[in-house]
């Protein structure tokens, strides 16, 4: 194992509690401790125990190990890579709470290169902040990473839903409802008659949303109206290999794009059974080990309307 220290850099993603991303950039051990506490959701008193693994030099693997087993199973993923190895390490430990946890792993940071000065950016946990930005080693902007909005339609024409085949990745040759990343200058509603243009060349009216569907793994809020033809008319876009209308029985659900679409579907054929049409918000959670393509790695929390 590598004898220099390894440093540590915190998962950016706030819903995690139970995962380290381990990189190269060096923490003072305050800044550490400040962020961990709220992160391990321990005061200061038991962290205080664990001093002594000297967290501005974690020397190796089995240290680390040592950290999460006496820290009572609060963690079931953890990944590093050392400066001066070539190679990451990756290493798991299943915590005995491990199930109740989210299922969160930290994501690579995007931005390496600064958006004003063209430098590199590092990650580090800003002065006040509490999160690791990608801060440029030039200028030394911060780069705040936030949430992207995907805005889309849930067509409805007698009785059919209107699905479109992907003719891109990811997911080809899968269905989806018409949706996509909201554009700057646009609300909501425009972007997902926008899209609905676009991929189904289909106009639509009589917006009324439908579902809020957050997925915080990925940074991602879809957000889904319903919406009728305003003529019959539809074909596929550029983005799209066939446009079709499906009755709720007949909704390809084994070959849909995305675990967002799936959940959306689901609960529109649910609303219709019921007779009881009604706003849905929930959020997205994706199981450990689970890939990002796989639609059906998921866990979902709904929040019943009160
Ligand atoms: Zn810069």
């Amino acid at each position: 194992m590598c004898s220099k220290p390894i440093p540590i850099l915190l998962s950016p993603s706030a819903r995690c509690y139970c995962c380290f991303l381990l990189q190269r950039t060096p923490l003072h051990f305050q800044t550490m401790r400040r962020s961990l506490n709220p992160l391990l959701q321990l005061s200061s008193t038991p962290l205080r125990h664990c001093q002594s693994l000297s967290f501005g030099s974690l020397h190796s693997s089995s240290r680390i190990e040592g950290f999460l087993k006496s820290r009572g199973g609060a963690f079931h993923r953890l990944e590093f890579s050392c400066a001066y190895r070539s190679k990451g390490l990756r290493m798991s430990y299943n915590g005995s709470d491990s199930s109740s946890a989210p299922s969160v792993v930290a994501r690579k940071p995007s931005i390496s290169f600064c958006q004003s000065c063209g430098g590199q950016t590092k990650q580090v946990i800003p002065d006040g902040e509490e999160r690791t930005r990608a801060v440029c080693t030039i200028c030394g902007k911060i780069h705040y990473e936030n949430p992207k909005m995907v805005v889309g339609c849930l067509v409805e024409h007698n009785g059919k839903v209107l699905l479109c085949k992907r003719k891109i990745q990811p997911s080809y040759g899968f269905w989806t409802l018409p949706a996509g990343f909201m554009e700057i200058g646009e609300s909501a509603l425009e972007g997902a008659s926008r899209e609905t243009l676009e991929e189904a060349c289909a106009e639509v009216e009589g917006l009324s949303p439908f579902a809020q569907i957050d997925i915080p793994r990925i940074g991602q809020v879809y957000l889904i109206f319903r919406a009728k033809l305003k003529t019959p008319n539809f074909s596929p876009g550029s983005e799209s290999l066939e446009c079709q209308l499906f009755s709720p029985e007949d909704i390809p659900f084994d070959s849909l794009a995305f675990s967002s679409i799936i959940v959306t579907l689901r609960m529109y054929v649910e609303d219709i059974k019921a007779g009881n049409l009604k706003f849905h918000y929930c959020t997205i959670n994706k199981r450990r080990g689970a890939s990002m393509t796989d639609p059906n790695g998921f866990d979902v929390d709904y929040l019943s309307p009160s």
